[in-house]
């Protein structure tokens, strides 16, 4: 019974938790229109957004692509 008791407190209390944690680092964030800290949103050729495959982008409208 105890044991109960515990997960339930544990399944209230961490997603809490995790969300005081993130709620400072996110308070900051004030303009809603700044994007992602990402390598490259748009495509240089066509300006198109551009899928970010980690080590290279790759423009699915153009097909332009790079690094
Ligand atoms: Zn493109």
């Amino acid at each position: 019974m105890e044991a109960l008791i515990l997960l339930l407190i544990g399944a209230i209390a961490l997603p809490i938790l995790a969300l005081a944690a993130r709620g400072d680092g996110q308070k900051r964030g004030k303009t809603a229109a700044a994007p992602r800290r990402a390598r490259r949103s748009r495509c240089p050729n066509c300006g198109s957004p551009v899928i970010d495959h980690g080590s290279y982008w790759e423009c699915g409208w153009c097909g332009d692509h790079g690094n």
